[in-house]
């Protein structure tokens, strides 16, 4: 099990203030395209780069295409869970709940 994977079967939450530049990181990108009728297709992509700049909340990723701008929040570190797994599996609620057993 990795230091991300909890007891309780949730996903422990990266270290958002422990970012640096040359990190690592997953994030997301979600795309809009139009599919005729007024319909929109928004689907969501998983993309990785490394950390070019840090402004605030602000972190710059280059990716292989393309550099993308992006909230602290929005990225995870290379070796956690990507975005999607955290909204699949579910996060770690054991920090919220003080007499639930935390991670080992
Ligand atoms: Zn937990």
């Amino acid at each position: 099990m990795s230091k991300y994977h909890c007891n309780c079967g949730g996903l422990i939450l990266p270290n958002f203030e422990a970012y640096q530049v040359g990190d690592e990181v997953n994030f997301m990108i979600q795309k809009r395209k139009s599919i005729g009728n007024g319909n929109i297709s928004v689907s969501q992509t998983a993309h990785s780069g490394k950390i070019t700049k840090i402004d605030g909340d602000d972190i710059t990723v280059k990716a292989q295409v393309r550099t993308y701008e992006l909230s602290r929040y929005e990225i995870t570190p290379k070796d956690a869970p990507g975005p999607i797994e955290y909204f699949r599996i579910g996060r770690c609620r054991c920090e919220l709940d003080d007499n639930h057993q935390g991670a080992a």
